[in-house]
């Protein structure tokens, strides 16, 4: 059951999302116990709400109102399970923040995710877009992800070959509204290599071996910082586009017109392009209008300056979504979900 009290109505989103534009949740529940997340899911259903999972709103930018029930993970805990001399397991509650699980860990002397610093958000969406940064991924260290799934009305426990991952993706994205994350587990270890071979972290370390996770911890956060702009500061989703996958041959193609052109071996031999350079070459970088505009050392990222609306920050990633598939032919898809979904970009 859920008191009147728990249940509130008309919350304004704006301090939820690290993009930071208006929006109200016509009713919203904050849930710290998985009873009440449950309960907030079964309210939903019998009333006919559609249904918004919240976490710390960093890949999510709301565009108007959300006329249903805004469910806020809060479940916080986490521990320590199968403790031996190769490793442990690291038990998170969906509401756990993420970052302050990387420094736990590290802290602790466990290798595994100490690539994943200051990634903003909850330990429950990390499977959602199964995050990534400087060559390492939530799914390496995944063991399972306990959820309730909806469509069965049960708790489940899915392993990693369960979970579909992919780049930025997995079955979580593929199915929204199906699962509720409410607790991960990642097996983490004492021993092994470090992986600090990747661009910048390469260069920060040069060859030299880590003396602790926690050392390449805070290379990654002082890396981060330089580049990234803190939403605290400076209201952002993080990479609003993700980087367009294209085949050999229209790779070859672009490279013989555009000769510096960043892009990255990806799966299947397909090629992953920078969407940050394509964006950059079109001019964007730096852009400002009087409420939003691009980063100015990333130009991935999208940002608020000043009271800036859903609207639009989403009018301007239309601008230049346009532009970079006029001069290069590249679709650039957007990243954060967009609330509520109609104020997504329709198809180019
Ligand atoms: C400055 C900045 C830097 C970033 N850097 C990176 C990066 O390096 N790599 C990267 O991968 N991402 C990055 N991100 C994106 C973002 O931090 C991650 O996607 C993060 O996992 C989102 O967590 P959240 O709790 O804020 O999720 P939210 O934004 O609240 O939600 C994201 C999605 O997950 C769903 N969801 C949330 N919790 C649950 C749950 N318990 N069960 C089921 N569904 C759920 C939501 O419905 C929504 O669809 C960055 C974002 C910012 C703002």
């Amino acid at each position: 059951m859920i008191s009147p009290e728990t249940l509130k109505k008309q919350v304004d989103l704006a301090s939820l999302s690290t993009m930071a534009t208006p929006a109200r949740a016509r009713y919203f529940l904050a849930a710290t116990t998985v009873e009440q997340a449950l309960a907030g899911l079964e309210l939903a259903a019998t009333e006919q709400w559609p249904l918004l999972i919240l976490g710390g709103g960093s890949n999510l930018v709301f565009c108007d109102d959300f006329q249903g029930l805004v469910l806020h993970m809060a479940i916080r805990g986490r521990r320590w399970t199968a403790v031996d001399e190769q490793g442990a397991t690291l038990v998170l509650a969906a509401g756990e923040n993420w970052h302050d699980a990387v420094l736990y860990a590290a802290r602790a002397g466990y290798r595994g995710i100490e690539n994943l610093a200051l990634i903003p958000g909850t330990a429950g969406a990390a499977p959602v877009q199964n995050i990534g940064a400087y060559g390492m991924e939530l799914a390496d260290t995944l063991v399972s992800v306990k959820v309730w799934d909806r469509e069965l009305q049960q708790e489940r426990l899915l392993k990693p070959e369960d979970c579909q991952f992919g780049y930025r993706d997995s079955l979580f994205k593929q199915q929204p509204g199906r699962y509720l994350i409410l607790e991960i587990r990642l097996r983490l270890s004492r021993r092994g290599e470090y992986r600090t071979g990747y661009g910048e972290l390469a260069q920060w370390f040069g060859g030299v071996q880590p003396r602790s996770p926690l050392e390449v911890t805070e290379a990654v956060m002082a890396l981060r910082r330089r580049k990234l702009p803190d939403p605290q500061q400076l209201p952002n989703a993080g990479s609003f586009f993700k980087n367009p996958v294209v085949s050999e041959a229209v790779w070859q193609g672009l490279r013989q017109e555009w000769p510096d052109m960043v892009a990255f071996p990806a799966e299947d031999e397909q090629v992953k392009l920078a969407a940050g350079w394509l964006i950059e070459r079109c001019g964007w970088k730096g852009y400002k209008n009087q409420t939003v505009g691009v980063h100015h050392k990333q130009a991935l990222v999208l940002v608020n300056h000043s009271g800036g609306t859903g609207k639009e920050v989403m009018a301007l990633a239309s601008r230049i979504r346009e532009e970079v598939h006029g001069t290069f032919g590249v679709t650039l898809e957007v990243e954060p979900g967009i609330v509520p979904e109609h104020c997504g970009l329709p198809p180019l």
